[in-house]
């Protein structure tokens, strides 16, 4: 089986009757891997692993708010694939293909066969040399697009350049190959994302329990065990995981997988989202609600990336205020306690 990318084949696959989604993969790309396919219930209109894949007209509805560049990847770009926008670390997007095309991407502009495209060999070397030529820069995020579309020798080329400079400690790769193609990640595959010599950080994103199959505990398994540290990448959907039943399972499948929770993003002001979008308030209660209800090791921190490029801001409900040294810290279950106490 292969990945479907056309309307014809979402028709052909029972996923969709293909009703004016021309217009839509027109503009933005398709693509369901097998393994997503066969976790999609085509007869539950609400199922939450369509709703992340499977394209719909609400996706033709652009709101004034949103934007091409929903968190200002440009306005840092100093140099094709490289965006660096904190002092200490670099994003190095080096392609911008995925195995699956998400219908919430913050970066669907970029992405996919109409996208920016896969670096050349110049513009490579030219990305690898601004990261030589900045001894502030301390980690390296391979993102993209998905690095992992990428072979083991393709991958453990560019892993040569980096482990040639010093003040590189860290490579993080963001990547959703683990859960909706597991079998790319293979021991070839989980050496050369070590083949840098560095530290190696893997956040994976996932945004369902149900994402977790046979398959992709295999392969996060064998990411663990190949020495890579996992953490976790989510994005909070209407639909697919607001709620606290589905947000607290995520959350222990990761840990459950040896995947420490990092990050629950706040929907991107991408193109054509508005249905996927919750209000930060509600957002707030549920991430709230999870500090009581999960252990402290599955607790994301709720991020929400500022429009423009000014970078990520933590925007979880503030369990603390007052100030002068006299404060009010609110419990998990939101009694109100003096601190320090009377
Ligand atoms: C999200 C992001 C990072 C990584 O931020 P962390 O908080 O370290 O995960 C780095 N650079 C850019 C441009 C980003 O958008
Ligand atoms: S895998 Fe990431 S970059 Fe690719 S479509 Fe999904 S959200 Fe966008």
């Amino acid at each position: 089986m292969t990945a479907i990318k056309t309307v014809n084949g979402l028709v052909d696959a029972g996923l969709s009757d293909g009703m004016g989604l021309d217009a839509v993969a027109a503009k933005y790309a398709i693509a369901i891997t097998p393994d997503v396919a066969a976790l999609i219930d085509p007869s539950d209109l609400d199922d939450p692993m369509a709703k992340q894949f499977v394209p719909t007209l609400a996706e033709l509805v652009t709101t004034p708010e949103e934007r091409a560049d929903p968190i200002g990847d440009l306005t840092h770009s100093p140099v094709e694939g490289i965006v660096h926008r904190y002092p200490d670390r670099v994003l190095l997007k080096a392609v911008h293909v995925c195995p699956v095309y998400c219908r919430f991407c913050f970066r669907r502009e970029m992405v996919g066969p109409a996208g920016l495209g896969t670096l050349t060999g110049p513009e490579l070397d030219a990305a690898v040399g601004y990261i030589a030529d900045h001894p502030e820069i301390w980690e390296v995020i391979l993102t993209g697009g998905d690095p992992l579309v990428l072979s083991p020798r393709r991958l453990a080329e560019i892993m040569a350049r980096l482990a040639g400079i010093e003040h590189v400690k860290i490579v993080r790769f963001h990547t959703r190959v683990p859960v909706v193609e597991p079998e790319r990640v293979d021991d070839g595959m989980v050496a050369a994302l070590r083949s840098s010599g560095k530290t190696t950080y893997l956040a994976v994103h996932a945004n369902h329990p149900r994402e977790f199959t046979e398959a992709a505990r295999g392969a996060l398994a064998r990411l663990a065990d190949g020495g890579v540290v996992l953490v976790s990448q989510s994005v909070l959907l209407k639909g697919v995981n607001d709620d606290i039943e589905t947000l607290a399972g995520l959350m222990k499948a990761f840990v459950e997988n040896r995947v420490k929770p990092y990050y629950l993003h706040h929907p991107d002001l991408a193109p054509g989202t508005s249905h996927f979008r919750v209000s930060i308030e509600d957002g707030q209660a549920l991430v709230t609600a999870l500090r009581g209800r999960i252990s402290g090791l599955a607790r994301p921190t709720y991020v929400l990336d500022i429009p423009g490029g000014y970078g990520k801001a933590d925007i979880g409900a503030a369990s603390i205020s007052g100030g002068d040294g006299c404060f009010t810290v609110r419990d998990w279950q939101g009694g109100a306690h003096r601190y320090p106490p009377e």
